[in-house]
């Protein structure tokens, strides 16, 4: 399965048909508000659009490639699977965690994932559930 949700968004990312902005508003990604301080945040459906927020830029004037990375990898997952699959909540579990995903394709090309999906995916929701019983 995610051999399978990593070839589909490889594809989304090679059809060309992904618009990028270089700052995140609610006019250029419209499932997003006027809030540049994520990453990025994207829109999905007929949008296919992913604003690029200021640690974005941060990290490429600071040359942390392994940041801008997992960004731009992260950000098509939420366009191909939609709000359902790949939303950000705490019941999701791993089985929609697009930051676990993420951290498998480094991990899969022998490169280490950024401190931050390390974390996110270490977080996600199956964990915590685990570490209370
Ligand atoms: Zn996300």
């Amino acid at each position: 399965m995610v051999r399978v949700r990593c070839e589909r968004v490889a594809d989304l990312l090679a059809s060309g048909r992904v618009k990028f902005f270089c700052r995140i508003t609610a006019a250029n990604c419209p499932d997003c508000g006027d809030d540049n301080s994520p990453f990025a945040c994207s829109s999905f459906g007929n949008h296919r659009v992913i604003c690029l927020g200021q640690p974005f830029w941060d990290d490429m004037r600071a040359g942390r490639l392994a940041s801008m990375l997992a960004t731009l990898m992260h950000e098509p997952f939420h366009i191909y699977f939609g709000r359902e699959v790949t939303e950000h909540r705490d019941n999701a579990g791993k089985f929609g965690g697009i930051n676990c995903i993420v951290q498998f394709v480094f991990e899969a090309n022998r490169r280490t994932a950024p401190a931050r999906v390390t974390q996110r995916c270490t977080d996600m929701a199956v964990r915590k559930e685990l570490e209370f019983e």
